[in-house]
């Protein structure tokens, strides 16, 4: 039986008739445009992360580039930032007139610790933009304790939780993404930017309007980068199972421990103190090649995300070069994601586990399996 990589559609599905609702109810108002939706969203989401302030924007990559403006970041400054990751984060540095400057992770967590932020730092640095990727939190307030504000790239870690409170109420502002395949996904384009502090949230306002407070004067060189009305009907209406899905994740996730896929690829680790929601659930093996052919045989979705890391990038040879990041390289190398989503089940977990036992001639899951049948 095929697993799929990801399911965006079945927890969609008992939503059906009260987004049809409230999109419906949006079009009768018709205020399309910074609508009563985007700010009841802004409030609600606000409350969902702990956060004072939420700005509802276009995208996860606009949300990062005026977010980092609203700090402060312009010419001149440097922004560390880990290579391993999408590549947006990195690309929305230069917009702002600074420069990305790389730092490595942790092999284990995927994500940047004090230590490999330390490495990156320069006279210049103005902000670290830490990055929860797969859905586990990097340690913001350890980071901070370099001194440097903390910018969190949160686009995959809606719905994870730590000791310390939700991304998005860890550092100084964090930004998402409502792309439909993120754990809280609109039908199009979406994204947010949170943060304690009024006076960015107050700039990150009016970077999202052209840089007007009120469609008068134009105080700065902004953007046209605003969270639809129709979008935000439709994120309201799922918001209140984020929750439940992230439950959904975080046993799915435990499903493949228990299936025993530890002794067979190196599994994921959760930061100390963080209970991720995985966005993506992340394994890492000297032969990922193989195991990604063997998936794809069994029709098991899989897929190498960063296979290059952003500053071996093209776009990014001015600033990745000369960088050496050898656990980002060993990670690029060897991970590869697994299906992984809110209603993956114990079944489909063992077909998976039984998929990657035979795809790497194992004599754990594929063997257990085979002497089952
Ligand atoms: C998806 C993503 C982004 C960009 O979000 P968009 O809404 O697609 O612009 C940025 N950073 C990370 C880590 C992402 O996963």
């Amino acid at each position: 039986m095929s697993v799929p990589l990801f399911d965006t559609r079945t927890p969609l599905a008992p939503l059906r008739a009260e987004i049809d609702g409230a999109i419906k109810a949006a079009v009768d108002d018709g205020r399309f445009i910074l609508g009563p939706n985007v700010a009841a969203f802004e409030e609600e989401f606000a409350a969902h992360c702990g956060a004072e302030h939420t700005i509802g924007v276009a995208n996860g990559t606009d949300a990062l580039t005026i977010a980092l403006r609203a700090m402060g970041v312009g010419p001149g400054d440097d922004v560390v930032v880990p290579s391993f990751t999408f590549y947006a984060s990195a690309e929305a540095i230069p917009p702002t007139g600074a420069r990305p400057v790389f730092c490595d992770v942790d092999r284990e967590t995927c994500c940047v610790t004090p230590d490999t932020v330390r490495a990156a730092l320069t006279p210049r640095t103005k902000a670290v933009m830490v990055v929860h990727l797969f859905g586990n939190v990097a340690p913001v307030a350890a980071i901070e304790a370099l001194g440097v504000p903390v910018l969190e790239d949160a686009a995959q870690a809606a719905g994870s939780m730590t000791d310390a409170g939700r991304p998005g109420a860890l550092g100084t502002a964090a930004t998402f993404s409502f792309f439909p395949s993120k754990n809280l996904g609109a039908f199009g384009d979406g994204g947010a930017i949170t943060t304690r502090d009024a006076a960015v949230a107050d700039r990150a306002r009016m970077l999202r309007f052209h840089g007007s407070w009120d469609k008068v004067t134009y105080e700065h060189v902004g953007y046209n980068s605003r969270l639809d009305d129709l979008q935000a009907a439709i994120l309201r209406v799922q918001l209140p199972h984020l929750d439940g899905w992230a439950d959904g994740r975080r046993a799915a996730g435990e499903h493949y421990r228990e299936a025993g896929l530890a002794e067979l690829v190196a599994l994921p680790r959760a930061v100390d103190g963080c209970r991720p929601a995985w966005h993506l659930y992340v394994v890492r093996s000297e032969r990922a090649g193989e195991l990604a052919a063997g998936l794809g045989e069994r029709a098991i979705g899989h897929k190498a995300y960063y296979r290059t890391p952003v500053h071996r990038q093209p776009a990014m040879a001015e600033y990745g070069a000369g960088v050496d990041l050898p656990a980002t390289d060993e990670v690029a190398r060897t991970h590869l994601a697994i299906p992984m989503s809110p209603v993956l089940d114990a079944g489909q977990v063992g077909e998976v586990v039984g998929a990657v036992g035979e795809a790497l001639g194992g004599r754990t899951g594929g063997a257990r399996r085979r002497a089952a049948t």
